[in-house]
């Protein structure tokens, strides 16, 4: 799924519940799927791993603006209604909630916005290019009505969200399966699995492969997002993926990662990339204003801040009880 999955490993296992000594080769199972490295070091049979493997392909493929057959590609080539599963329906609304909360910081209206971007270059793109693009970036343009979608005239990317909601369904599937233990990765959207705790590594900005911080948690899930995870460099100024539905350009932040602890890896990920666009102030305002998130924001000035429910010694945050 190109981009949608394309994003580095933000964050790192430090401890896999305990499971690391006698991990067998069932447990321990990495795939390329798409741009994204997939881990999923769970407790449980081959079958049980191969079927999560296929869960993620068919919701990967429903998903993926690249590839023609996805619910999004149809969505974006319909000028009129279009009937969708009930899982893309519901991460569309999901979405849309996620748009109404944070005042249209999130909207996955800006593809076309998006497509003018390259991140593997280091290039501009074009002002005026960019303004016209803009004019059709409207998340109010968008409903949902059971599983129909009218988004005419709009053009959706859900490289915010879907990694989040791709693994909850996949802790959904394990769960159902009896799993008791185990750590999904989707390229670095973390599930920890089960009530032992499992301690889940922070990145160092820019220096991806460095563990910088942890938390510690269990049957949640951790997700980071970062200015330094697609960006380039022009004049001393940084251009990363996350974009300002205002401008169209990279938000102004001084947050250089945001990684928000949940149940819900799909809320998790919208919010982590809301924190981004937010900055420090209103995104720490907003996750304590929520009942069961918390996060942790690593600054531009290399600080670290934190949400109330955490508390910290020395690198390494847990959950005040
Ligand atoms: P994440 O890594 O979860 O923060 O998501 C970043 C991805 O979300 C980008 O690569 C785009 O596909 C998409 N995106 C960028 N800016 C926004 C935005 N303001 N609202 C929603 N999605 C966005
Ligand atoms: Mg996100």
């Amino acid at each position: 799924m190109k981009r949608l999955l394309s994003l580095n490993a933000a964050l790192i296992m430090l401890a896999l519940c305990g499971c690391g000594a006698a991990a067998s080769e069932n447990r321990l199972n990495t795939r390329f799927l798409y741009d994204t490295v997939i881990k999923l070091d769970i407790e449980c049979d081959r079958k049980t791993l191969d079927e999560a493997f296929e869960l993620c392909e068919r919701y990967s493929k429903l998903f993926d603006r690249w590839d023609s057959k996805s619910d999004i590609s149809k969505i974006n080539a319909s000028d009129g209604k279009i009937k969708v599963s009930s899982d893309t329906a519901k991460l569309i609304e999901r979405s849309l909630y996620f748009s109404r909360m944070s005042d249209g910081a999130f909207d996955i209206t800006l593809c076309p916005v998006i497509d003018l971007w390259d991140f593997e270059g280091t290039s501009l793109p074009d002002r005026n290019e960019i303004a016209e693009a803009l004019k059709s970036v409207d998340y109010g343009g968008i409903t949902v009505e059971g599983n129909t979608v009218s988004a005419k005239g709009k053009k959706l990317d859900v490289g915010g969200i879907a990694k989040g909601y791709i693994a909850d369904r996949l802790k959904d599937f394990f769960y159902k399966k009896g799993v008791k233990k185990g750590i999904i990765n989707l390229g670095g959207n973390v599930y920890s699995l089960g009530e032992e705790k499992a301690k889940i590594g922070i990145a160092k900005p820019f220096e991806p492969q460095t563990v910088m911080l942890s938390v510690e948690v269990s049957d949640m899930s951790v997700v980071t997002s970062g200015i330094y995870q697609r960006y380039f460099e022009k004049d001393g100024v940084i251009y990363h993926h996350i974009i300002d539905p205002k401008t169209g350009m990279s938000a102004q932040t001084d947050i250089q990662s945001a990684t928000v602890i949940g149940k819900s890896s799909a809320d998790c990920d919208a919010l982590a990339t809301v924190c981004v666009l937010y900055g420090r102030e209103n995104a720490k305002a907003l996750i304590d204003s929520l009942d069961g998130y918390q996060a942790i924001f690593i600054l531009s000035d290399g600080s670290v801040d934190y949400t109330a429910g955490l508390y910290r010694e020395e690198n390494e945050f847990y959950f005040k009880r």
